[in-house]
């Protein structure tokens, strides 16, 4: 495999809506020449009915099977292609059951060179391959080659057979060129699709649809494409250049989409008045300030006269509060939560999970309560059938329906579902952003007017993500962490090095520290997933004793697992065993150790964030990566993890290595939307695709212009909220 590069299609699918009726991509396809009947039934079958249906179909990946230049077989674990003559052909039949068997066929290579040598195609229990491939045949086969007794083979190896005009020779579908591979539908077949689109961008005229994107394109690298020579490039590509070329020119169209929503959103949100929350009376900000036991750092300074300002101005904040993890985001947010407390408004702070909100109501309680605010604690208690039930407390912990409304809420998603509390909404702080979507955001936004918006992350996300997930917001970045001296070494070590990784761990809770004992998710279920940490904590709890070793897993409920940290965060329990549940913002200073098993299963990203977890009180901190001592994959991928601890050249290498929708977690990926994933990484293309964007926008607002109109549609036809990693 060459080029891997398209998942889903959904953006292809309401591109193909847009194309012109009335041309020739109404064609049914078996009005198509060179299709036989019976490949237009399995198509149609599968939906295919007319020409466009198959020129928006797009490969999501090419095989370089260019024929190979060497004209003697050899053996070959990757698959080559050959160019052969059939001499002779045989079946071989075990037993009875019909088609039971294999055929073979032996063949030489077709230009006669390499005289003598011979390789044997060999198709098992497809007997009927006999009425297929007959003597005399020219093929174009592809695949691995290997020998066997001194005879080379090849198993059912991709073929075509070419029918020896001399002039064909060059044009074979299936092999001897880049070929397009399909992603395929129920009883599709990989040559039918093929077969078909072959001949449909056979009878494409140069041009069959309109560009989406504008002109000029101020860029050479574009400067005589367009979005027909793109599409038929894309199923046949001339070479891998003018493969790249076409790519590179669907993905910017693709980013010239997204950045039109962004920008355009950004330009609506800036339309409507915001709250004019200039500094109040109480100077709550100035008390909270001084009464923490530190400075803040200069980059906090900055982030919060950077929101301060954005919160007296007269249109409301969209702003994201971008820190790595340990820079100190938390009180950042207070800082905000308080301007909007002291202008006389309620302030809101919504995180991912129940513990990290629980983690949140503590500190505000710990710093505000003080101060003479309310804070009142929000979150969805998981009842036993799952069902969600709401839980409403207050500061004491009863059940809140008094008529003195809290300042602060707190809470989980269930902040969305009720607005009893929330009165007058001035500010809405959304931790972990990467976890809501933003159908989540708008909801809660809409429970306020027009509030104030702050969202933050610790994922620290290359600038070109920003731009594409973000466009739309202000940027603020922590980009300093609080100097507090403490390192962390990260080691990564063979897993069956648990005895003295108990040993060291064992020494450091002799010293009153804590530690973390992480497992990760499994098959991206629950239940096999605490299995893997129920038997962790049995293992754990031997190595151990007489320590205590809490146990913290996904299929707790929230008051289990609420009570859990409670009593590792009190010191009761010395290490804690736990899947991801911990991974964000959990912040217990005391822990100094964190041992993350089978960690070549993390991201980079998440193995950062959870890493995250340690060094964050006075004490140096430890962070073991385990991995399978032959596993050199896993070595080489985590040694970045031993080099740094700076979570954008992690977060680099990540997306790097597993594409972008991966680097914000699987939860956000879900069925990521871009095709052209990997070339996110391409700074200048996203610029780019903003650049048209805000153009086309400036010129025309509402988009009402007649060559505006595929750009329209294009917005009107994006991936829905909730479901692409643009939420
Ligand atoms: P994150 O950005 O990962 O959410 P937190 O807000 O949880 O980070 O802060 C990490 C830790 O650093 C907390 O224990 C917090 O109290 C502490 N902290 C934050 N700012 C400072 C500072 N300026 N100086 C010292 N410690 C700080
Ligand atoms: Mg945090």
């Amino acid at each position: 495999m060459l080029f891997d590069h398209t998942e889903s299609c959904a953006w292809f699918g309401m591109l193909k809506q847009m194309a012109d009726s009335e041309n020739i991509l109404d064609r049914p396809l078996n009005q198509v020449g060179g299709l036989s009947a019976h490949v237009v039934r399995q198509l149609e079958k599968e939906g295919f009915s007319k020409v466009s249906d198959v020129v928006f179909y797009l490969p999501f990946r090419h095989e370089d099977r260019n024929k190979s230049e060497i004209t003697a077989f050899q053996p070959s674990p990757v698959p080559v292609c050959h160019y052969v003559r059939v001499v002779k052909t045989s079946v071989r039949r075990f037993g009875n059951r019909r088609g039971s068997g294999s055929f073979e066929a032996i063949v030489e290579h077709a230009s006669g060179l390499g005289l003598g040598h011979q390789l044997t195609l060999r198709w098992w229990n497809m007997t009927f391959m006999a009425k297929v491939i007959a003597e005399g045949h020219e093929l174009v086969v592809h695949g691995k080659v290997k020998e066997w007794k001194g005879r080379l083979s090849m198993d059912h190896p991709e073929y075509e057979i070419v029918n020896g005009d001399e002039e064909d020779e060059g044009e074979t579908i299936h092999a001897g060129r880049i070929t397009p591979i399909y992603r395929l539908r129920g009883g599709m077949a990989q040559k039918s699709i093929r077969t078909a689109a072959w001949h449909v961008a056979a009878i494409l005229p140069n041009h069959f649809v309109d560009d989406v994107l504008p002109r000029p394109r101020d860029d050479g690298e574009f400067a005589g494409m367009s979005r027909s020579f793109a599409l038929k490039e894309i199923h046949f590509p001339a070479s891998p250049a003018a493969l790249e070329k076409a790519r590179r020119y669907l993905a910017l169209e693709e980013f010239y989409g997204f950045q039109l929503r962004v920008a355009k959103r950004r330009r609506e949100m800036l339309s409507v008045p915001g709250n004019v929350m200039a500094a109040g009376d109480a100077s709550l900000v100035g008390q909270f300030l001084d009464s923490l036991p530190f400075q803040l750092t200069a980059a906090q300074q900055r982030c919060v006269q950077e929101i301060h300002a954005d919160m007296a101005a007269g249109r409301p904040m969209n702003r994201l509060l971008h820190g790595d993890v340990g820079s100190g985001k938390t009180i950042v947010a207070f800082a905000a939560m308080l301007r909007a407390v002291e202008c006389g408004r309620q302030a809101a702070l919504m995180a991912p999970t129940q513990i990290l909100a629980e983690q949140h109501a503590r500190n505000a309680r710990k710093w505000l309560e003080p101060l003479g605010l309310r804070v009142a604690l929000m979150t969805a208690a998981r009842k036993e059938d799952g069902s969600g039930g709401e839980m409403i407390l207050d500061s004491s912990g009863d059940a809140l329906f008094s008529s003195a409304k809290p300042h602060l809420i707190i809470g989980t998603h269930a902040l969305l579902h009720n607005d009893s509390l929330v009165t007058d909404l001035g500010l809405v702080v959304i931790d972990e952003q990467h976890k809501f979507g933003v159908a989540q955001r708008a909801r809660l936004i809409k429970q306020g007017r027009a509030p104030d918006v702050l969202v933050m992350t610790a994922t620290p996300i290359p600038r070109t993500l920003t731009l594409t997930i973000y466009g739309d917001l202000d940027v603020s970045t922590i980009d300093q962490r609080p100097q507090t001296g403490v390192t962390i070494v990260t080691k990564v070590r063979a897993a069956n090095k648990l005895k003295d990784a108990a040993a060291f761990l064992g020494e450091q809770i002799a010293e009153g520290r804590q530690g973390y004992l992480v497992f990760p998710l499994i098959e991206e279920s629950e239940r096999t997933d605490a299995a893997a940490a129920v038997s962790g904590h049995e293992t754990w709890s031997k190595l151990l004793a007489p320590h205590s070793v809490g146990l913290l897993h996904g299929r707790m409920s929230a008051e289990e697992k609420d009570l859990v940290m409670q009593r590792f965060r009190s010191g009761e329990f010395q290490a804690l065993v736990s899947t991801t549940v911990i991974e964000v913002g959990i912040d217990v200073p005391n822990a100094t150790v964190m041992y993350i098993h089978d960690a070549s299963r993390f991201g980079l990203a998440q193995l950062h964030q959870l890493r995250g977890r340690i060094g964050r009180g006075a004490h140096a901190s430890f962070c073991v990566l385990f991995v399978d001592d032959k596993d050199e994959d896993a070595k080489a991928k985590l040694a970045i993890m031993e080099e740094t601890s700076d979570g954008f050249k992690i977060a680099e290498e990540d997306l790097i290595r597993r594409g972008p929708g991966n680097v914000l977690g699987h939860a956000q990926s879900g069925q990521a939307p871009l095709r052209f994933a990997e070339l996110l990484a391409d700074t200048r293309l996203v610029r780019l695709a903003r650049q048209l964007a805000d153009r086309t926008l400036d010129a025309d607002p509402q988009l009402a212009r007649p060559e505006n109109r595929l750009a329209r549609d294009l917005l009107a036809h994006l991936p829905t909220p909730g479901q692409g990693m643009l939420q």
